[in-house]
């Protein structure tokens, strides 16, 4: 390594400004996403106030050493402020020229408002008189100071806020004001000599007056809030991992509280609730940036600017158009006014719903900003499922409360819970309830999260509660003004009218209407960048997307989604009916060939109706069928009630249930009498089946509809399980064809569920007797990993924890694992047959992560749920690029 690299290696800082700017936008996991984006911005000429930023590697270092600065970084630190000096010719802590810094966190991954952040730092009792002078407004040196100590003590020591605010209300008392900004200047000299001895009596220790000290103290607090529970509780839900720690970044200090000239705001390029090219954003005159963010002022729409300072306006619509052009993403930007002069304070890529993440590609296709290739790659597939969520029905009647901001888009029903720990409690017993707040800070998101909407009575659309609800796609309505939430009562009173904890209401996130009741719902419509979207996934996708449905009604909702064919029909379900499980249960209970026959002989038309709907639904689309995959006594009545019941209408003695009831029990019913064994042992199910599917497609196909069976057998671990059952359904094919005098061809493929180890090891020889493979990825899981799925609630959460697992695989696929039972599958079973169709049809098959390494592996279809289609449509074209970058790499 050269001496210059191993220098570079060590660099801590990277320094940005108009003279020297170090980082840039491709340095986000080294600078965290705001550091590399200010130095982006300043390199292309935006006005950025030039700062530096403290690298991830250092919070890294600093937390394997047990919370110990690295002993060089506060020289490093020293350094770089004396440039920071230089370019902005004020001194830091000086008494006639003083330099004010921000101490800003910021990871690669944006965690919105998750750690913490530090203004106006520098400021004594002696830089206090400079910065006076120097702004000839002894005010705002004043509240300047006022605020650092408060925020100081508060994000750095740990002084809790309320202890201040105390103060502040005695003093506003006092001086018989009611708004912190009517407080004059000996009033806010009163206020700081104040809020110190709070200090003091809370930290044991003067609030510091070396400038130096408080820049170490803040440092130090930023890289700790990394590691605070509501930052890894975000990390957690947002499934953000793998980061080395938050960047810190230190800022020279622009004010937007610098009178009715200044002012400061956030603001969207683009709609992030509907993706709309248009300019979305909100702004305070006279404020300081947490304020807009905090939701304690409700702030005017940006567009208002254009009244108050039309080149203003004008000077951020120039930068919006730069930012795109430059990011060619939409931006959430930061910006400040200090006297007039514009100053951005952070750009980064904008978070959105489904819908508006589907527009805004779309649209920036069209401009020529992006291909498609980075358009289908952009949109989180999972994030569609917001796209296919009903909305309320226009038709329906709404006993309209109040309105709020339409600040995230959605519909969302439930009982009003006021805090985000009784979110959490009701939603586990099954109540949907909304999280109903004055506004919502990062403490909340557990609550937030599992809320099914959150309302707001202040705060605009770029509040916390506004952007974290639209990052996950929830209903939320904010800055509802008209009500008035008494959280310790319980009750929300809008117009008089008071609403019990006990009432449900319900929220239009589109319309922004506080609705009494509930409301009907529709099911979505598709807009015409969806269809657009979709279309270029299936152009590139190339494995085929079925779907999981046992119903006509579920197979007609997948193929409006776009699924085409069904991976998995289970025929369980289709003996829970009113009239057919009595026939099934007699069925089951029968001691001999002779009474269980008749029994499936009643079962036969309803079973053949079924599949005749199905067929119906599918026309022209293949339907893989699954024989009886349940243990049998899953469709036994247990209770005595019921076992009684059976007696009388079987005609037997209830001992006799009994005794059948406790012959059938087993001790590990997922490792027992189930799927091909229980065919192995009544062969006669399985004709019955198979002459219901038989007789269905001859029916269907009497009539025109072109129906394409395929019989696929469960739970084999042996080739000659499948053999043997494969030749008694080609016997009972034949016999029914016959029987129904068809002559035409069939040409129903056979095949088999791989989801026991030994079927996957020994591929080979199981394919000579199946025409397709179908990986059952949930038995699969269970039993490559020996967790039985109905049990891991007790451990699984503990090995998540302590991340002895990464995830739960049953959810997503665990690629090392049973990946390989797959791949070696797949590899041996397309030896001995070189063109065998492989498929999988467990949960896994809508799960994004998991399909791209379906894809890399060469299946040739996925099975999904019908709501998961379009998803499972997507993460295959996602799947198919990424798969051909990964080989253009190798
Ligand atoms: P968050 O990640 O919570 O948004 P930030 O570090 O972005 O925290 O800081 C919050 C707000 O503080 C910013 O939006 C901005 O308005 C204000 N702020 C931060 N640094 C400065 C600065 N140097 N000058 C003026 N305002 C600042
Ligand atoms: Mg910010
Ligand atoms: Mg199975």
């Amino acid at each position: 390594m050269s001496n210059k690299n191993r220098v570079s290696a060590n660099k801590r800082i990277y320094y940005f400004g108009t003279g020297l700017t170090e980082g840039n936008r491709d340095m986000r996991d080294l600078l965290g996403g705001k550091g590399a984006n200010l130095a982006e911005m300043t390199s292309i000429g935006l006005p950025v106030p030039a700062g530096f930023t403290i690298t991830t590697t250092t919070c890294a270092d600093y937390i394997e050493a047990g919370s110990k600065l690295p002993k060089d970084l506060i020289v490093e630190i020293k350094s770089n402020m004396r440039r920071l000096e230089k370019e902005t010719q004020k001194i830091f802590g000086d008494t006639t020229s003083p330099l004010l810094v921000s101490v800003r966190s910021g990871a690669a991954v944006s965690m919105p408002g998750m750690m913490d952040t530090v203004l106006n730092l520098g400021l004594t009792d002696k830089s206090v008189v400079g910065l006076a002078e120097q702004t000839g407004n002894k005010r705002f040196a004043l509240d300047a100071y006022r605020r650092l100590i408060n925020m100081f003590g508060d994000v750095v020591m740990g002084v809790e806020h309320h202890l201040f605010e105390t103060v502040f209300d005695q003093i506003k008392k006092r001086h018989k004001v009611s708004e912190d900004t009517d407080l004059d200047e000996s009033g806010l000299s009163q206020l700081i000599e104040a809020y110190k001895s709070v200090y003091k009596k809370h930290t044991g220790e003067n609030f510091p007056q070396d400038p130096y000290k408080q820049l170490e103290k803040a440092v130090e607090a930023v890289l700790k809030s990394w590691n605070i529970p509501r930052a890894i509780t975000y990390r957690r839900l947002n499934d953000i991992r793998g980061l080395l720690g938050t960047g810190v970044n230190i800022q020279s200090m622009v004010f937007g509280n610098m009178g009715e000239d200044s002012g400061t705001g956030v603001a969207f390029t683009r709609d992030p609730s509907t993706g709309k090219n248009e300019f979305y954003g909100e702004f305070l005159i006279n404020a300081q940036g947490e304020d807009v963010v905090a939701g304690i002022r409700t702030p005017q729409a940006v567009g208002k600017m254009k009244k108050w300072r039309p080149d203003i306006y004008e000077q951020l619509l120039k930068v919006k158009k730069t930012l795109e052009s430059h990011y060619k993403e939409m931006q959430d930007i930061e910006f400040t006014i200090e006297r007039g002069k514009l100053y951005m304070l952070q750009t980064r890529t904008g978070k959105r719903t489904g819908a508006a993440a589907v527009k805004i590609v779309v649209d920036m296709v069209k401009e020529k900003r992006i291909n498609q290739k980075t358009a289908l790659l952009r949109v989180p597939a999972n994030d569609l499922n917001q796209l296919l969520l009903p909305s309320f029905s226009p038709k329906a009647k709404r006993h309209v409360l109040t309105k709020g901001l339409p600040a995230s888009p959605g519909a969302a029903s439930g009982y009003p819970v006021f805090t985000a720990d009784d979110a959490v409690t009701r939603t586990e017993n099954g109540d949907s309830v909304i999280l109903v707040r004055k506004e919502t800070s990062p403490e909340d998101i557990h609550g937030m999260h599992a809320a099914a909407g959150i309302l707001t009575s202040t705060g605009g659309s770029t509040s916390h509660a506004a952007v974290v609800a639209r990052g996950w796609g929830k209903c939320c309505v904010a800055g509802a003004g008209e009500l008035v939430i008494d959280a310790k009562r319980k009750t929300i009173t809008v117009h008089d009218r008071k609403i019990t904890p006990h009432e449900i209401i319900s929220i239009d996130g589109s319309t922004g209407e506080v609705i009494l009741g509930d409301v009907a719902k529709q099911a979505p419509t598709f807009t015409k960048e969806f269809k657009t979207l979709m279309s270029w996934a299936d152009k590139t996708r190339k494995m085929v997307i079925r779907t999981n449905a046992d119903t006509p009604e579920d197979s007609a909702i997948a193929r409006k989604f776009g699924a085409e064919g069904i991976g998995l029909c289970r025929t369980e379900h289709m003996f829970f009916g009113e009239k057919r499980i009595m026939p099934m249960r007699e069925m089951i209970l029968s001691e001999n060939s002779q009474d269980r026959k008749i029994a499936l002989k009643k079962l036969l038309p309803f079973q053949r109706k079924d599949f005749e709907g199905i067929f119906h639904s599918m026309n022209g689309l293949p339907v893989t069928i699954r024989l009886l995959d349940p243990p049998l006594h899953e469709f036994l009545p247990t209770e005595e009630k019921s076992q009684r019941k059976l007696a009388r209408a079987m005609k037997v003695k209830f001992d006799h249930i009994v005794r059948r009831v406790n012959q059938l029990h087993e001790v590990n019913p997922m490792l027992g009498h189930r799927g091909c064994r229980l065919t192995v042992t009544f062969p006669e199910i399985l004709e019955m089946q198979v002459t219901a599917i038989v007789e269905a497609t001859i029916n269907c196909k009497r009539k025109r509809i072109h129906a394409l069976p395929e019989i696929m057998i469960p739970l084999v671990g042996i080739d000659t399980e499948l053999a043997m059952l494969r030749e008694l359904t080609e016997k009972t094919i034949e016999r029914v064809k016959q029987k129904k005098k068809f002559k035409g061809k069939l040409d129903i493929p056979i095949g088999t569920m791989i989801e026991i180890p030994r079927a996957a090891l020994t591929a080979d020889v199981v394919a000579q007797h199946a025409d397709f493979f179908s990986f059952g990825t949930n038995d699969l899981t269970q039993m490559t990993l020996g967790y039985s799925r109905d049990d891991i609630g007790t451990f699984m959460p503990d090995y998540l924890d302590k991340n002895i697992l990464e995830f739960n695989p049953f959810e997503s696929l665990d690629t090392t694992g049973v990946g390989q039972l797959i791949e070696v599958a797949v590899e041996k079973g397309r030896n001995t047959k070189t063109k065998l169709k492989c498929g999988i049809c467990g949960e896994h098959g809508g799960d994004p992560a998991s399909i791209i390494f379906f894809q890399s592996v060469q299946l040739d279809y996925i099975s999904c749920s019908p709501f998961r289609v379009p998803i499972a449509r997507l993460a295959a074209a996602q799947a198919t690029l990424l798969n051909q970058q990964l080989t253009l790499f190798n």
